[in-house]
This record gives structure tokens, sequence and C-alpha cells, in this order.
């Protein structure tokens, strides 16, 4: 069995793969697996991936090794969010405890553009706003951090928020892809004048980028956190490839 952690496009994309079985290039063929995704729980109607899926956290790294044993598990891919940073952490400290082959699928970051402020973390990204009324698209776990700013906000995300939250505050609950028209008319009608992003990359959510860009309005974005020292790979393919040869 293999483990997915996902809480990912690339998640679902891997998963539906491997539980299908696949092809290679070459003619190889990567046999079916039994696989389980794993989310985390945070979202309340989370798109699901194929084959069996488990929600709610494993309880740290003991929890997860313990769950590794407990259900033989063969390998494990973390295809979790580029900064879901505890997960990625636990799951390579899980895995050497107990001898599990671990791969990270992380896609490529955004392909950086001239004039962008990079910055460490979010929270030096409030610090460092270069604006008065900002597009923040970082997510509803990291809104506190902007709590003692001055400056409006113009909130997008998946759930609702939880205080502590920025005084002046607007809040968008959507899920993308967006298109780059929709990102212009909304930074447009609401005067946004400078955007705040994580390097997340992938297609999902580039629009904003291209919009900030024709508008001219100043783009921070948070640099990723550091992975562990795991095999990493940046696509689907090269991980159903990986579990083709992983000895799974
Ligand atoms: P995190 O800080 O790395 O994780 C916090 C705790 O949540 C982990 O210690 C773990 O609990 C549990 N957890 C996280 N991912 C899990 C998974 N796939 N399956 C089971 N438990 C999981 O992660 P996060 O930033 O809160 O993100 C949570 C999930 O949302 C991730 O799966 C990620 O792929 C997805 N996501 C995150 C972002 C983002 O910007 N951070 C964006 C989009 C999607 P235990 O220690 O109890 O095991």
């Amino acid at each position: 069995m293999i483990l997915v952690l996902g809480g990912t496009g690339e998640a679902r994309d891997l998963a539906r793969r491997l539980v299908a079985g696949a092809v290679e290039e070459g003619g190889s063929v990567v046999p079916r697996r039994r696989v389980v995704s794993s989310l985390a729980g945070r979202v309340s109607s989370p798109a699901l991936p194929a084959g069996e899926v488990r929600i709610g956290g494993f309880g740290g790294v003991d929890g997860l090794a313990q769950w590794l044993r407990d259900n033989d598990v063969r390998a494990v891919i973390d295809a979790t969010h580029p900064f879901a940073r505890r997960i990625t952490q636990n799951a390579f400290e899980a895995c050497q405890q107990v001898g599990v082959p671990l791969l990270v699928l992380r896609r490529p970051g955004f392909e950086p553009r001239p004039g962008w402020t990079w910055v460490d973390s979010v929270a030096e990204a409030a610090r460092s706003l270069p604006g008065e009324r900002v597009f923040l698209t970082t997510g509803r776990q990291d809104l506190a951090e902007f709590a003692g700013c001055p400056q409006w906000f113009l909130a997008r995300m998946v759930e609702p928020p939880e205080p502590p939250l920025p005084h002046r505050i607007e809040v968008l609950l959507a899920r993308g892809p967006f298109t780059v028209d929709g990102e212009l008319e909304l930074m447009r009608s609401r005067a946004v004048d400078v955007l705040v992003t994580k390097d997340s990359g992938g297609p999902m959510t580039s629009a904003k980028l291209d919009a900030a860009e024709q508008l001219g309005i100043p783009v921070v974005v948070v640099r990723r956190p550091p992975l562990p020292p795991a095999e990493v790979v940046a696509s689907v393919d090269d991980a159903v490839s990986w579990s083709g040869t992983a000895g799974v």
C-alpha cells in the first residue's frame, strides 16, 4: 500500500494514476496499487481523491510512524502543499523511524518576475507592505499575522477565517482556479495597490500575478519553507515512475 499525503490537485492526480495503474513512456507498466490518500480535514467539503481516503491528523511523528506500521505501508508520497511544513517534516522523521521509502512531490515555484519583493515568512510580509490596500492570498491560517496592520485588506480563502483578523478587512470565500480577467476585475474594483502571495507555484493561482503585472501593482512573495533532506520530484509523472521503482 502507498500512502499519499494529500490536500493538493497533484495529490489527487497522483492517486488517480496509481489506483488505475499507468503505462510509462517506453511501454513499461506501473501496476495498480492500493492507495490511501490522507487529508488534514481543514476543508469542510474537500474534493476527494480516487482510492481510499482517511481524514485527520495522525498525532505527530509517533502517531504517523505507528500508522505506517499498523497499515503495513510500503511507501509514502508527500504531495502536500509547499507551505504545509509540519506534515512534511513529520513524514520525513516517521519514514526514517519505520524504514519506509519517502518521496516528496513538490510542484515548481512561480517563475520569478522583475520587481517582486521576496520575504522569508508571512510575518515579514506583514512588516513590509508597500501599499495601503492589500490583496492577501496567503490563506486563512496566516491571517493572524496581519491582525495588527493598519492597512485595508481583501483576503481570499477557501474557508471562513477565525480571529484575530485585521481591523479593516473584506473576506472573499473562493476556490481557484482563477482567470486573469477575473483577477483584473477584482483588483480594479477594490483599488488594490499591493498583492501578497506565497510562492505556491502551479497554474491554479498564477492569474493574480499576471493581473498585478498588468496593473503595475507591487507583489510581495513569501519564500517556501526549506524541505527535509528527502528525495524530491517536481511532477506527478516522476512520482508515478518512482512508485514503480520503489519496490512497493
Ligand atoms: P501543516 O502545518 O504541515 O500540518 C499541521 C498538522 O496537520 C500536521 O502536523 C498533521 O497533524 C496535520 N496534517 C497536515 N496535512 C495532513 C495530511 N495530508 N494528512 C493528515 N494530517 C495532516 O499543514 P497545513 O499548512 O495546516 O495544511 C494542511 C493541509 O492542507 C495539507 O494537507 C496541505 O496539503 C493542504 N493545503 C495547505 C495549504 C497551505 O498554504 N498551508 C494550501 C493548500 C492546501 P498530525 O501532526 O496530528 O499528524
